[in-house]
């Protein structure tokens, strides 16, 4: 992939998100853009992050972890140390790990063995990690993401148990896929749940993950304070 091209395409996704944000008469820097650049090469992350792109998504702990390594040797680190890793895709309790102090937010938390791994591993290290619960808001059984009659109960064992997890809010991927307008009643739904909790916990529970290329904009009019994008930025995925 030429540079131009990838430099092109996410200038235009920056047009499009200052767009959405004037359209919901909403200020740009509640939205934090974050370039999900799962099974793209780590050179890919060097040129958005000279760009002064800051916030990077990944799907995969393996590779998200290599990624970071073949940086460090790719890049002068005054491109690349600025950078905010996310974790976006499905944590194993097996692997939490590896996760510790890499990732300044996991958007993918759906489950109370999961909480009970990340917080014996954080108390051990004595770190703290910001979250979001996944919902899953249609109960897609191949889908991750606690159910909705089930998220209350996970945020109250978060709250009582999990000191070291820092809850920020809520991630969802909506069921239907690059379907623009047609995901927004999803995206309201998330922020009508985040609504519920604030009110029942007085927590402020200030993010909401929600919106990738073919929906971002339909995202942001319902709330989104993080919209995950990649396939807008770099292509399409090579495996
Ligand atoms: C892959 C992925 C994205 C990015 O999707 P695009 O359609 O390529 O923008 C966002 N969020 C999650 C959880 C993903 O797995």
């Amino acid at each position: 992939m030429r540079d131009g091209d990838l430099l092109g395409r996410y200038e235009r996704v920056l047009e499009r998100l200052d767009a959405a944000c004037a359209a919901a008469g909403r200020r740009r820097e509640e939205v934090t853009l974050v370039a999900v650049s799962k099974l793209h090469p780590a050179s890919a992350v060097v040129i958005l992050a000279a760009a002064g792109q800051r916030d990077f998504g990944e799907n995969y702990m393996q590779e998200a972890l290599q990624k970071r390594e073949d940086m460090a040797t790719l890049a002068d680190s005054a491109a690349t140390e600025n950078i905010r890793w996310h974790f976006t895709g499905h944590l194993q309790s097996r692997k939490t790990a590896s996760a510790a102090g890499v990732f300044v937010l996991l958007h993918t938390l759906d489950s109370c063995r999961l909480a009970c791994a990340l917080e014996n591993r954080l108390a051990s290290c004595g770190e703290r990690q910001a979250v979001l619960v996944q919902v899953n808001l249609a109960a897609e059984p191949q889908k991750s993401g606690v159910m909705t009659e089930n998220l209350p109960a996970l945020v109250d064992y978060i709250m009582e148990y999990c000191p070291h997890l820092e809850l920020r809010g809520l991630m969802c991927l909506p069921p239907v896929f690059d379907a623009g307008e047609a995901a927004r009643p999803y995206f309201a739904r998330l922020y009508a749940l985040r609504e519920d909790l604030r009110a029942r916990l007085s927590l402020p529970l200030p993010d909401l993950s929600m919106g990738m290329s073919g929906d971002f904009a339909a995202a942001v009019a319902e709330g989104a304070s993080l919209v995950r994008i990649g396939t807008d930025i770099f292509g399409p995925r090579l495996a």
